[in-house]
């Protein structure tokens, strides 16, 4: 049995798997969340994909604790007691950590190194790590990158445009989201057929938002860059913005560098733009015109990353959305498939109406699906892999 681990500022989403036979993809029996951590602690646990219940957790639960109780719970559990292996989520592996890897106090110290990276997630996901060993020093843990199916990058779409000595020290470009886009790229050839191995480009729009442009199902380019912040217009952080804007912020407003991270972390993007949300349900509910032009924004950067990706793949021959907004919003896709049309996309309304998995236009010849994306199993798999090694 593998316990999965998505740990982050003020929850702990988990899942557990039983590992298939003869290495096939293992199937996901349980799961659950540990939410409104500190203050507002519940566990929810689920057996099956029925059978919600609630565990009261104490007053003031931080995380360790949280997962010290999902640990409790899953052992608990007669079909679930034989726990083998944790799985974790992990956001940065920086330039070193092209596959999973079993942690250790040095691999620890190395994750240390990229929290400056991913400040918002890393230090969440190491905690976690420690969390799950003090419980239990004995069981094998596992990191599985965000960052790792970016590793086939090519130089032109890996480096930036600054001075050596910074090129030297790790400044380049590693992308994220890579969890979902190696499970949409399993799908693909079931999905796609021949296509799958083409230009494909995968729109995973969720808080976080990225593009990525695969060929062979490997990622040639994508949307992200050093940090998270790179990109799409996101919940609440702005994507691809002028670096003279963080200059000025600096240097005539005042703002130090940890105040300035907060704002780009958590104050841009969809809720800076309409100054009501980060959450396109909300948005897309409200007559509040700052939030159809936030909305309105978001879909205009959106399609021009798929352009751009476009470009670096020399043309596309399908279109896949995934992630919580990418698979469950019509009106989002639609607006960002309509300027796309020169590409030659085209959506069928009433399948995008639907949701339905087919979303292209009947007279249309560029595939546009839908994959709902399942980092958890990525994760379960690829520790089942190293454990059967
Ligand atoms: P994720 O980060 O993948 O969990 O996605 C979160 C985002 O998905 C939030 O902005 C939600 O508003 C959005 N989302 C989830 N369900 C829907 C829906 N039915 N319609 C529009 N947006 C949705």
């Amino acid at each position: 049995v593998i316990l999965v681990l998505n740990a982050g500022s003020s929850s702990v989403k988990f899942a557990v798997f039983e590992p298939g036979a003869d290495g096939a993809v293992p199937s996901r029996v349980a799961g659950g969340i540990a939410e409104g951590l500190p203050d507002r602690p519940v566990l929810s646990v689920r057996r099956g994909s029925v059978d919600t219940r609630s565990i009261p957790l104490g007053e003031n639960c931080v995380q360790p604790e949280a997962i010290g109780r999902i640990l409790d719970w899953v052992r608990g559990e007669p079909a679930l007691a034989a726990l083998s292996a944790v799985g974790h989520r992990v956001v940065h592996g920086g330039g070193e950590f092209g596959e999973p890897v079993r942690v250790d106090d040095r691999i620890l110290e190395r994750l240390e190194s990229f929290v400056s990276l991913a400040p918002l997630h890393q230090p969440h996901n190491l905690a976690a790590i420690r969390a799950v060993g003090s419980a239990d020093a004995a069981i094998p843990q596992f990191a599985c990158f965000d960052t790792a199916f970016h590793a086939t990058m090519p130089a032109l779409h890996r480096e930036l445009p600054v001075p050596a000595a910074w090129r030297a020290r790790g400044v380049r470009r590693y992308g994220f989201h890579g969890l979902s886009y190696e499970w949409v790229a399993s799908r693909l050839p079931d999905e796609l057929g021949e296509k799958a191995h083409g230009r494909v480009v995968v729109a995973h729009l969720g808080n976080g938002a990225s593009v990525c442009g695969m060929t062979q199902l490997r990622s040639v380019r994508t949307s992200m860059g050093m940090t998270a912040l790179d990109g799409l217009v996101m919940g609440t952080r702005p994507g691809a913005l002028d670096v003279g804007v963080a200059l000025f912020a600096m240097e005539t407003m005042g703002l130090q560098p940890r105040e300035l991270a907060r704002a780009l972390y958590n104050d841009c993007g969809l809720l800076g733009l309409s100054g009501v949300s980060n959450d396109v349900r909300t948005l897309l509910a409200s007559d509040d015109p700052r939030c159809a032009f936030a909305l309105d924004f978001f879909c205009e950067r959106a399609a021009q990353e798929i352009a751009a990706t476009a470009v670096a793949l020399g043309g596309i021959d399908a279109l896949v959305f995934t992630a919580g907004i990418g698979e469950n919003s019509p009106p989002v896709r639609s607006s960002i498939v309509r300027r796309l049309a020169w590409l030659g996309l085209k959506l069928d309304p009433d399948r995008n109406a639907a949701n339905s998995r087919e979303l292209q236009a009947s007279d249309s010849t560029i595939p546009i699906r839908i994959v709902a994306t399942d980092e958890e199993t990525v994760i379960a798999s690829a520790v089942a892999r190293q454990l059967r090694r």
